[in-house]
């Protein structure tokens, strides 16, 4: 109790640190840590006051820096949404910073000294690489479902198979979105099939759209059954396809083995709008995209709503930037692409060198663990990618320990524990990353 009333008081402490810090950030810190010291005390947990200064200081610099920052994502998860999706190149990074520091034409006709359109800068990209009539870009996909649905089924029916009535997480559910649209939404089917048949019942004079949407995060096996595209078309309605991760390219090409379509493929087919996401295995930032029919995509371009999701320009930068790696086929420098198709071989190597840089670190064990990563994302949820991770065991400290004193570190690193091990993915670490981990694991030593 004694040494509770030793405690200073918060306008004595203010006095030294308002000198030195702005007074409102000063006095949030002193009362943060004047608490916790209260509290220690009551408990019987705390027996001096010798380094009140030095945990005021600590939490003045917690305070000071930004909330939003760098990790490194240890996890393997390629499309990691929690941890920022889609990493972006040199490339990209500098041309969204040159848009950034500068004027630009962003809604500026240069040739005709008059007003432009903020989408011309990426229309002909789009349009060029995918064969549609037309294109639109939004804020997120998100965005486009809620766009599509408001402007082409407000107040009418929108078919969708009872198989594809997902949540994508973050709240993201079709019927939820659905009726914040204006559509009303007709089931078909049954979870685990739905046949052509169910498609043809339910349509009705009411009937303005149907709709397709790709499972994203989970996969069906054995009794499964779903109406193909074709035959959907043959039914004469607009069609409407949720890509989610909607991929310019046919991942095929780049040896992944998967049957996600492409934009362009759905394009050809004849669906007559496809959306997806900018920043899942498309690779670049936030944004959703809209392709299809020149006069559906027009009838969304004049929906007021398109205003209210309307992408900004660090956005267009980043995404005109991306598209033109995509068109000079430079898919090495698009980070999503090449952490997805990294050799075995390549990982193995990384893997063993992380281990030579942290054989000093005493008191770690080190191992080489092969494992699969994961797409992420809601793309490709059935794809197991083969990859080689560090594998750590501390010797004083237990596996969830190690996890939590990593999250915690300068850099924070996230990782995923197996077992009674933490794994260090290789597939999601970039050069920086690994210049970096050495240190962090030094710094855990002290
Ligand atoms: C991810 C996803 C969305 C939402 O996309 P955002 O770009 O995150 O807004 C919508 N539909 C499907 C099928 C998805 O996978």
């Amino acid at each position: 109790m004694n040494l509770l009333r030793q405690i200073p008081q918060v306008s004595k402490l203010l006095e030294i640190y308002r000198k030195k810090y702005p007074e409102g950030l000063a006095k949030r810190a002193i009362k943060e840590v004047l608490q916790r010291v209260r509290e220690e005390i009551r408990e019987g947990r705390r027996e001096h006051l010798e380094d009140l200064t030095e945990l005021i200081e600590k939490r003045i610099r917690e305070l000071s820096t930004t909330s939003l920052r760098r990790v490194i994502n240890a996890t393997g998860v390629v499309i990691n949404t929690n941890l920022g999706r889609s990493v972006m190149s040199k490339e990209v990074a500098e041309f969204i910073k040159e848009i950034a520091l500068n004027y630009s034409n962003l809604e500026y006709d240069l040739e005709e000294g008059r007003r432009g359109s903020r989408l011309s800068h990426l229309e002909e990209l789009l349009l060029e690489m995918t064969g549609a009539e037309g294109v639109h870009v939004v804020n997120n996909n998100a965005g486009a479902v809620y766009l599509v649905l408001n402007t082409l089924a407000f107040g009418k029916e929108v078919v969708v198979s009872r198989g594809e009535l997902v949540e994508i997480g973050g709240s993201f559910r079709i019927p939820d979105i659905m009726r914040a649209s204006g559509a009303r939404l007709v089931e078909v089917g049954t979870t685990n099939r739905t046949r052509l048949s169910d498609y043809e019942r339910a349509i009705s004079p009411e009937t303005a759209l149907l709709m397709k949407v790709h499972r994203s995060n989970f996969y069906m096996e054995g009794f499964v059954e779903e109406v193909r595209v074709e035959e959907l078309l043959s039914l004469e309605l607009p069609l409407y396809y949720d890509l989610g991760s909607g991929s310019l390219l046919n991942l095929k090409e780049l040896g992944i083995r998967t049957q996600e379509p492409s934009f362009g493929e759905c394009i050809r087919k004849g669906i007559h709008i496809v959306s997806g996401s900018g920043d899942k295995l498309l690779g670049g930032p936030q944004a959703g995209i809209i392709l299809g029919k020149g006069e559906l995509i027009l009838k969304m371009k004049k929906n007021p709503m398109s205003r209210a999701l309307r992408v900004d320009k660090l956005t267009l930068a980043g995404l005109e930037m991306t598209l033109r790696l995509y068109r000079e086929g430079e898919y090495e420098k698009i980070p999503t692409l090449r952490m997805l198709t990294q050799k075995t071989d390549e990982l193995k190597k990384r893997a063993r060198k992380l281990i030579r840089k942290l054989r000093d670190v005493k008191s770690l064990e080190l191992f080489l663990i092969r494992d699969f990563s994961r797409c992420g994302g809601g793309a490709m949820p059935e794809l197991l990618l083969e990859t080689y991770c560090v594998g750590l065991r501390h010797k004083r400290l237990s596996t969830p320990e190690l996890e939590r004193l990593l999250r915690k570190g300068e850099p924070p690193v996230v990782a995923r524990i197996r077992e009674d091990m933490l794994l260090l993915d290789m597939r999601t670490l970039t050069e920086e990353d690994l210049r970096d981990l050495a240190k962090v694991f030094i710094k855990l030593e002290d």
